[in-house]
Order: structure tokens, then sequence, then C-alpha cells
């Protein structure tokens, strides 16, 4: 929804409502200060979806900054870590309730030794099978996050971008006389791009994804006649028979 006003949520507000949802992304971003106001205001709990929101690195705080008392973000997409992963961050008595809902408690509650997020003193009893048991983080994803979260973190941006402009410049130059453009990490606020526009995109699309090798562009913008190289897993050695593909495949 753009321009989200006040008045719209706190019209769905009732006494069973404990959460707001907000899906964060370039366009919805304004009006995250507006759903955090009305949430402290009423004393409900905003739960962010930013799980596409990175790269930028920064973007790991900054919704939390704004207001947001958890926000969840994918492991498996840039972070570069498993598929089946994702972190949950902000108001630790929350990300603790999540916790707390994902244990195996075949244990007696009377010998139960929580783990050190969760305050103990804080519960009523414990939940023997929660409703996050079936979505439990397994050991090997927990350390292969961590992992990816480290080398996101220490990761030179301006770098790889830079890197992969060049790439996509000499791409560019190898589709010469077609209607290609570069888009930079700056404007896109995340990685560069090359935004490819053909006569019936889709059909077009169909066609690269039908080749050998398949060539996969996202369709994001084929309404314009746009397609988009995004070249955030593109491998180096990946370039040239990109360009082959592309050129047989363009009209
Ligand atoms: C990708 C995505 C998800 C799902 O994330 P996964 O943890 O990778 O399954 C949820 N919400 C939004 C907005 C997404 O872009």
């Amino acid at each position: 929804m753009r321009g989200l006003e006040a008045w719209e949520i706190e019209a769905a507000l009732s006494p069973s409502v404990v959460a707001v949802g907000f899906s964060v992304n370039a366009a919805s971003i304004v009006d995250l200060p507006t759903a955090a106001a009305v949430c402290r205001a009423h004393g409900i709990t905003l739960i962010v979806d930013a799980a596409a929101q990175l790269p930028p690195k920064e973007n790991l705080k900054r919704f939390i900054a704004m207001g947001a008392d958890l926000v969840a973000f994918s492991g498996g997409k840039a972070l570069g870590g498993p598929q089946a992963s994702g972190i949950l961050a902000g108001r630790r008595d929350l990300v603790a309730s999540a916790l707390l809902q994902q244990l195996d408690m075949d244990v007696a509650p009377d010998t139960w030794l929580p783990p050190k997020l969760i305050d103990r003193a804080n519960l009523r009893g414990v939940p023997h099978h929660g409703i996050g048991r079936g979505f439990k983080a397994g050991k090997e994803e927990i350390v292969g996050l961590l992992t990816a979260l480290d080398r996101f973190v220490k990761a030179d941006d301006a770098a790889t971008n830079a890197a992969l402009e060049a790439r996509l410049r000499a791409i560019a130059a190898a589709l010469n006389g077609r209607d290609v453009m570069l888009v930079p990490a700056v404007k896109t606020g995340r990685v560069p791009v090359l935004e490819i526009a053909v006569p019936d995109a889709l059909a077009f699309s169909a066609r690269l994804q039908r080749g050998d090798p398949p060539v996969h562009l996202s369709e994001r913008h084929a309404a314009r006649g746009i397609l988009t190289l995004d070249p955030q897993v593109l491998l180096p050695e990946h370039d040239a028979p990109l360009v082959e593909a592309l050129r047989a495949a363009l009209p």
C-alpha cells in the first residue's frame, strides 16, 4: 500500500491484535515511521519483514533504529548463507519467545536449564511442543549463517560493486548496438544491474530460459519491455557464455 496513514492501522486495531507486520522495501520504507509511531503509541509489537533488504549492510541495523521491535532477514538470499536459514533480530524478550517455541521440550520442566537468552522468571511454564518446533533452525544452518554474516559484514561493498560495474560494462560493450543501460549501485541501492530493452520481453525471456546454458534474467520490468541482468551471483567465468547466449537470442 502506498501513502499509509496512521488511521488506517488504528482502524484495524482491536484487543486481539498483538502485533503489526510490515513488509519493508525501497517503496514502502517511507511509511515505516508511521507504522512504528502507531505501534509505539498502542503498545503493539512491530514485526518487519526485511527478507530481501540486503545489501546494503547498513540495513542490518536500520529498521531497528527506525522503531521496529523485530526484524527478519533471509539467510539464503544476498547474505549467501544456507537456504533454510534467517535472522530474527530485535527485542531480546521477543527473540527469546520465538526461540522458546522451537525447543524440544521432552524434558522435565523441573530439571530444564533454559538457554541464556530465555529468562525463566518471565515464564508461567514451558511449552512442551511449541508452535515453532516444525520450523526449528538446525545447528548446521546456524553455523553456516553466522559464517555468511561474518563474510557479508566484512566485505568491501564499494570494491565489489566497482568490479561488478566493470563486468557489466564489458557485457554491454559486447552487446554493441543493443538497447542496454547500466544502472549503478548508487541508483539501485544494492548492486549495479544491466537493463536490456527488447520487444516482447517475456517471449525473449522464455527463449533464454530454455537455452543451453539456460539464462535467467529478472522479469520485474518486463511489462516495460525490459529484462534485468542482476549480477549478484554471476561468476566471472559465466560472463562469456552469458554474452554468447544473449547475442544468439537477441533479435
Ligand atoms: C524472500 C522473501 C521472503 C522469504 O524469505 P526466505 O527466508 O528466503 O524464505 C519473505 N518475505 C519477503 C519480502 C521476501 O522477499
